[in-house]
């Protein structure tokens, strides 16, 4: 399946829940959550029965929309954190946030995970003096994420930077502004993820 290129407003409609991807919109009286918070579609008001499958799978298509991500993609997410040691459902959330874009986003070069993928991609972000363009890239504990030295005045990191005060670095990031820098102090653990995920749900979901 490819790429999902309509509202992404309908996402979080659908989700019944806020998953932040339109940047300063989500923080604004003009996001379509807080107007109309049923799902879309004819049927969207109708009061939805019970049933284990579909939380099951409308927990993963939340979270796997929270990160941009393809079925595929998540599934191979899956499977690695299956692989690792420990909690699976934990693992598969470090796993993303660990994800380059994400972290991006997180510090504030951007305004979405969206725009920071972009961002990644065409080649405005370092990881340790190093250009890297890969959206995947997994970082490490030490590692410093920077804008490069050209980009600073791209105005969707600058967007970003304003809006991340009201939004908050986690804990395991540090943020150092003035130098369009963030570092990895530690790796992320579950209490730093802290959307309402019940990634127990996910795990059923591909368990079955
Ligand atoms: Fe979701 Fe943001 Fe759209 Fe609100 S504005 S519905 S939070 S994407």
């Amino acid at each position: 399946m490819g790429r999902y290129r309509g509202s992404v407003c309908r996402l979080c409609r659908r989700e019944n829940l806020k998953i932040y991807l339109k940047g300063d919109r989500c923080y604004s009286d003009k996001c379509s959550f807080e107007r109309r918070s049923y799902p879309p579609g004819q049927h969207g008001q109708r009061r939805m029965k019970a049933s284990g499958y579909r939380d099951m799978l409308r927990e993963k298509q939340k979270v796997r929309r929270m990160y941009g991500l393809m079925e595929r993609q998540f599934r191979s997410y899956f499977h690695r954190a299956e692989r690792q040691r420990g909690i699976t459902g934990t693992n598969l959330l470090v796993l993303l946030e660990r994800r380059l874009d994400s972290v991006v986003f997180r510090l504030g070069f951007a305004v979405s995970r969206t725009q920071a993928r972009q961002l990644v991609r065409h080649g405005h972000i370092t990881v340790n003096g190093r250009k890297v363009n890969i959206p995947s890239f997994l970082v490490n504990m030490g590692d410093v994420m920077a804008v490069k030295e050209k980009s600073r005045n791209v105005a969707p990191i600058l967007e970003g930077l304003e809006l991340v005060d009201r939004r908050g670095i986690p804990g395991w990031l540090d943020l150092y502004k003035n130098k369009f820098e963030g570092e990895v102090k530690t790796l992320p653990v579950r209490e730093d993820i802290t959307m309402p995920i019940q990634e127990r749900l996910i795990v059923e979901f591909y368990s079955k």
